[in-house]
């Protein structure tokens, strides 16, 4: 067997590597290859594969043999490339020592840079490059990343000597500092250094480099990539890479800088370059937001050449890769150098921008447009804003940068802990701080909001914001933290008061103002319409499409689902037009009434009002299906329980209550979710359902009148028995047909069913005898396959979930193990007899990208969700389309 290869070089305008091979060189190995054979200047270095970082951890944090001297030749290989050494005291060698996963983790792994100073090489730095403040600069710089970063020293010790130094000086900027200073300034970090770890400061270049590479191995487990990994799901990757690359120094001078830039607007996704740097400064100095940068336009005042060239890589790297670039360049005196390029993050708004223009200009093809943008993208731009009607009028306390896009209000909190706290209790909070680091990401994940002082649209309060999708607003240059309190424009705010963000204008508000969801863009039509048309042409069964349908009980949620593209209502749920006060009298007298007739009676009452609601719904729904269910909740919810309930119905009914309370008495049951319920309500009493069906039928025939397409279908909940169906359809179909032919209207309804109770799933071919349609109810069959009261589930999930009992929470996410073999055989059996059934899934579950996906593998023809989840429906069902279909 072939020796196992562990580095691999890149520079001189070739690489052993390529982009393909993300896996084994990490993200920025690869591309940093790739860049190399590309052309691009990239300085040259090499990287140590992933399956090091693996070995290393599968061995008790040892190296696999041959690893030393394959870093060795490397090291010996890019000295020669670079015509310099690595602690040579006339002209030295410096190099960085970067992470780097498969998947770009930002900020969540360490970076040591400047890597091969000593005293010696310092001073052959200055002398070689008659530049004594950059040499001492780059030394200090080194001592503060190496003792955070491989020794854990807290780098805040760090920052207060630097601190001091500046204040002694009176100068306010780093850029201040002499190279007399940051001499000086080396001798105190020394210092710290020692106090931290008994040990001088090494000098041995080959000890730092194995200090570093070790250090970066070991970050791949430390708690925040850890955490990290958790949050994004991110799994299955074979660690870390370990990039080791010659210096190139943005802080070499005036004509010296550093930056970060996007080949597209990453919030807004305009096709405009987009960007920041810092003259004088050094890669982390943008991106840790000590200082507020430039715009990148800016550039080409100061160095139109370079300016240009940048312009040109970017096109490039773009068409390249052919999607948005995020790339870290640095500038040497006057020459470019790229030191990093990849798939930028990107706001949802930008992510849907991006892909419908990709597409436009031929870059891409549709769908890889839909692969691209994800459910939380569109989670995004769903997110609310503030109420226009309520700003007007008002004015902003002060603006920042709008870093990710969306609305906020919070109670103020200034730390990562106190969010944690404050959120646990259930309060909303808004994050203020100067700046955020990795430690504060649990802080900011139960944020409602983002605001930070400093820093710009790269800075990670930015980045990590814009990635959760949590509105944020940085570099406020209007906000000033000052321990426990906040000056925001000239107000001073404490903990625990109000404020409001607009992370899409970045504009702060004082108090609480009401949000309201937004509107779909034309953008987001265009695309949705895509995804609709990949899911149209899909084939489950013998039925065409694998549709998105939305749950709407009112004509208000039908209209708001139909705007956001909902096929057709999945599950139209009846109850609630009982619970309505004025409703609910004539049903509670109908449940205690002793004769048929009375029943009748009282429900005549309910009749049109129900017939109104389903016009309602049918006409915003404009002809696409609408499944209504008939009554379905026990019948205990609808008992007169306090004494004032009954006091109200025996007054309404004229009797004494003491003589009402017998009756409602006999109506208890022990276990109502397994009672008196669904179509047992019909078996007991058929004039509810009689209703209903006629109120369905009265409300169609109305629509087909007034020249409202329409297509209504009835769906009988809780059926367990064919031979319930085969009682409760005819009567259903007699209704029907008897309205239709005194009105001469021709229309046809479709009957199915629910199929909720584990017994009907098994015996599906009998009950699809009686049904033109399944819809799995899986919030009932969940919880009668589990035997778990969806109720009660509060005092055991989170202990199985705790204890790795379950995956998931089969109410959020259809449980495929267990209830998805039901609604497969269920699926089976039922086109066994019936080979055109057209089979749906209406539970909460419906709007969950992993149900949707197995919905569609298991062959079902439509997911019903609540209407705000359509848009992401409607995307997630297209990529299941897309990902399980072979072409
Ligand atoms: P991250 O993954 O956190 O972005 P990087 O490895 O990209 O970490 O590096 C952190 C910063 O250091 C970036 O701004 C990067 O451009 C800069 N940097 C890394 N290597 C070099 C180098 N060889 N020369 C100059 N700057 C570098
Ligand atoms: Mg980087
Ligand atoms: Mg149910």
């Amino acid at each position: 067997m072939a020796k196992q290869k562990f580095v691999y070089f890149f520079g001189e305008g070739k690489a052993e590597g390529d982009a393909k091979m993300k896996e084994l060189l990490g993200g920025k190995g690869a591309n940093l290859a790739e860049m190399t054979n590309l052309g691009i200047p990239v300085p040259p270095g090499f990287t140590i594969s992933t399956e090091v970082c693996a070995a290393y951890y599968e061995n008790k944090q040892k190296y696999p043999e041959g690893l030393e001297k394959e870093v060795l030749d490397n090291l010996t290989k890019l000295e020669k490339v670079m015509g310099k050494k690595l602690g040579d005291p006339e002209d030295p060698l410096l190099v960085s020592v970067r992470s780097g996963a498969a998947v770009s983790m930002p900020g969540m792994m360490d970076t040591i840079l400047n890597l091969g100073m000593n005293d010696k090489a310092v001073v052959g730095l200055a002398n070689k490059t008659g530049n004594p403040r950059f040499a001492w600069d780059a030394y200090r710089r080194f001592i503060q990343m190496y003792g955070d970063i491989v020794m854990g020293i807290p780098h805040d010790e760090f920052e207060e000597a630097l601190a001091a130094m500046k204040k002694a000086k009176k100068v306010e900027l780093d850029t201040g500092l002499d190279a007399k200073d940051l001499e000086n300034l080396v001798v105190e970090y020394k210092k710290i250094y020692k106090k931290h770890t008994k040990k001088d400061f090494p000098q041995n270049p080959l000890d730092q480099l194995w200090g570093a590479i070790n250090a970066v191995f070991g970050s791949w487990m430390n708690e925040r990539a850890i955490k990290y990994r958790e949050l994004n799901n991110i799994k299955g990757l074979k660690g870390t890479a370990v990039n080791v690359q010659s210096m190139v120094f943005g802080n070499f001078g005036d004509d010296s800088g550093t930056g970060v830039c996007f080949s597209r607007d990453p919030s807004t996704g305009k096709n405009e370059f987009y960007g920041e740097f810092l003259m004088n400064a050094q890669g982390e100095d943008v991106v840790a937001g000590i200082r507020t940068p430039e715009k990148i336009a800016t550039l080409a005042k100061k160095n139109k050449k370079v300016y240009e060239q940048l312009l040109d890589i970017k096109d490039k790297l773009e068409n390249h890769f052919r999607d948005m670039q995020d790339m870290e360049f640095t500038v040497q005196q006057g020459v470019l150098y790229i030191l990093q390029t990849r798939n930028g993050k990107r706001a949802g708004a930008a992510a849907v921008k991006i892909a419908v223009d990709m597409v436009a200009e031929g870059l891409i093809d549709k769908e890889t447009a839909i692969k691209r943008v994800t459910p939380e993208h569109l989670d995004q731009l769903l997110h609310p804003m503030i109420d226009p009607k309520a700003l007007k009028g008002i004015k902003p306390l002060t603006k920042g940068l709008n870093a990710s896009p969306g609305a906020a209000c919070g109670r103020i909190v200034f730390t990562a802990k106190d969010a944690e706290e404050w959120a646990e209790r259930g309060e909303k909070v808004l994050l203020v701080r100067k700046d955020t680091s990795p430690e504060d990401i649990g802080g900011m994940v139960v944020s409602e909001g983002i605001l930070t002082s400093t820093g710009g649209m790269t800075s990670h309060a930015a980045v990590v914001a814009r990635g959760m999708g949590t509105p944020c607003v940085a570099g406020a240059k209007g906000v000033s933290v000052q321990g426990k309190k906040v000056v925001i424009g000239e107000k001073t705010f404490k903990e625990g008061d109000w404020i409001t963000i607009d992370g899409s204008t970045g504009d702060v508000y004082e108090g609480q103002f009401p949000l309201i969801s937004p509107k779909m863009s034309k953008d987001l039509e265009t695309f949705l319409s895509w995804c609709d048309k990949v899911c149209a042409d899909s084939v489950r069964g013998n039925v065409k499409g694998f549709l998105v349908r939305t749950n709407a009980d009112q004509p208000e949620d039908a209209k708001r689902a139909f705007d956001f593209g909902a096929q057709g209502v999945g599950l139209c749920r009846t109850e609630h037009m009982f619970f309505d006060k004025e409703k609910l009298i004539h049903f509670r007298t109908m449940i205690v009434a002793d004769t048929e007739e009375a029943r009748k009676e009282a429900l005549k009452k309910i009749l049109p009002l129900q017939k109104k609601d389903f016009f309602g719904i049918f006409k915003a729904m404009e002809g696409r299906p609408v499944t209504i269910r008939l009554l379905d909740p026990p019948l205990h919810e609808f008992v007169p329980h306090t004494k004032e309930e009954v006091a109200e119905l025996a007054e309404h009914l004229g009797v004494k209550p003491k003589d009402l309370q017998p009756k409602i008495d006999k109506l208890h049951e022990a276990n109502p979710m397994l009672g008196h319920r669904g179509c047992r309500l019909a078996v007991t009493y058929p004039e509810i359902y009689d209703m209903q069906v006629e109120a369905i039928v009265l409300a169609a025939i109305d629509c087909v009148k007034k020249n409202i397409p329409v297509k209504p279908e009835i769906m009988i909940p809780i059926v367990c028995d064919e031979q319930e169906l085969a009682l409760l359809r005819p009567r259903a179909e007699a209704i029907i047909k008897k309205n239709l032919e005194k009105a001469k209207v021709k229309l046809d309804i479709q009957i199915g069913t629910m199929i909720e109770v584990p017994r009907a799933a098994l015996l599906a071919d009998k009950i699809a005898a009686f049904a033109d349609f399944f819809s799995f109810g899986t919030n009932d069959l969940t919880q009668m396959t589990f035997a778990f009261s969806r109720d009660d589930v509060g005092s055991f999930m989170p202990a199985y979930e705790k204890l790795g009992l379950l995956d998931v929470d089969p109410f959020k996410s259809v449980d495929e193990e267990g209830v998805g073999m039901l609604m497969n055989w269920a699926t089976t059996k039922g086109r066994s007899v019936k080979s055109d059934l057209k089979v749906g899934i209406c539970g909460e579950q419906g709007g969950d990208p992993a149900t949707i996906d197995f919905c569609f593998r298991t062959g079902l023809n439509y997911v019903s969700c609540s209407p705000f989840r359509v848009p992401i429906a409607r995307l997630t069902a297209a990529q299941a389309v897309l990902r399980n279909t072979k072409k």
